[in-house]
């Protein structure tokens, strides 16, 4: 078969939802992406579904692959390299990154989403040459990823930089999913908070260009909201300044701790872009102690949807990921 890509690692992101995948050439070129539905998916049936689309990335870029890596949404134990707290996909319970290496016959690398995006953040995105970057992903939940002295850190055995459930708020709201907190950072700047705070603010102010989209029937989600605080709408813009404002607070114990280099913010609620990191910063500065608030930088993703699967695929060239199976000499590393 032809080599359309030379020395290619596939990067797959697993989703809660979705499966998006595809090529990353030596020269991070990406190539042939592929995408599925995985939603209502029992293990098997995952299984053979990631299966396909791996296959048919290879078969569509020849037989230059040297390796697959998998971002996924979920807790690891790196002592046994399987999913703990995988709620949104049936992952438990399996040597996935084992049987995804025999089935393939090639290197396996598996990883949390947020790892990969900081892993892909660094190397090629908005942290490009940074050693140490910390990436927080605002959708739904809050997704975190470390990268302290050119390395992932991910903790002893693999369960940490989960800086979306870092408390904020002891008397807070209860957390989502899995997590048994109060008051985590999630609760307060989510997207989904962001929607409850629109709704809140927006019952006061129905004569606003939000109110009057919500009459005309528009349902009220993220987007929507920073699409009309770009406009100038002061509610949406009003409910995105205070999500900065709380995501600030949030980063100011990050920043105290970690002293990144850069923090990086994506995921859904970054489209908002300066309406929503500006409010972060002025909290930073105000906030955080010196000199490691003067020298942060804080900015947007370079990569949307794609860095989980970027960075999968980085992990997998670089032989990293919080576990591995297939590779010539290699035990699973904590
Ligand atoms: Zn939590």
């Amino acid at each position: 078969m032809a080599r359309v890509v030379e020395r290619g690692v596939i990067g797959v992101d697993l989703g809660g939802t979705k499966l998006l995948a595809g090529a990353v050439d030596a020269d991070l070129g990406i190539h042939h992406r592929t995408n599925r539905l995985i939603y209502g998916l029992d293990q098997n049936g995952l299984v053979q579904m990631v299966a396909d689309a791996v296959e048919e990335i290879r078969t569509a870029v020849g037989d230059g692959i040297e390796a697959v890596g998998f971002g996924i949404p979920c807790t690891f134990d790196s002592r046994t390299g399987m999913a703990v707290q995988a709620a949104n996909a049936p992952l438990a319970d399996i040597r996935f990154h084992e049987v995804m290496a025999e089935r393939f016959g090639l290197p396996v690398v598996v990883d949390n989403d947020g790892n990969c995006a900081v892993l892909a953040e660094a190397r090629m995105g908005a942290a490009k040459g940074c050693s140490d970057v910390l990436l927080l992903t605002i959708g739904t939940g809050i997704g975190g990823g470390l990268l302290l002295g050119g390395e992932v850190y991910r903790g002893w055995i693999g369960g940490g930089a989960e800086m979306g459930h870092m408390t904020v708020d002891m008397n807070g709201p209860p957390c989502q999913s899995d997590c048994p907190n109060y008051g985590c950072l999630e609760t307060v700047c989510s997207g989904t908070t962001l929607v409850r705070l629109a709704s809140l603010m927006v019952a006061k102010r129905p004569d606003t260009a939000l109110g009057l989209a919500l009459e005309e029937g528009r349902e009220l989600t993220g987007p929507l909201i920073t699409e009309l605080a770009q406009e100038g709408d002061p509610v949406a813009s009003d409910a995105i300044t205070l999500i900065g404002e709380r995501l600030g607070v949030g980063l100011v114990s990050l920043v105290n701790i970690f002293n990144p280099q850069m923090v990086v913010i994506g995921g859904g609620v970054s489209a908002a872009g300066e309406l929503l990191l500006e409010p972060a910063r002025a909290i930073v500065r105000e906030r955080a102690l010196a000199p490691a608030r003067d020298v942060v930088r804080i900015e947007a993703a370079a990569f949307g949807a794609e860095a989980g699967m970027v960075g999968a695929a980085l992990a997998a060239r670089e032989g990293g990921g919080v576990a591995r199976a297939g590779f010539p000499s290699s035990e699973p590393v904590g």
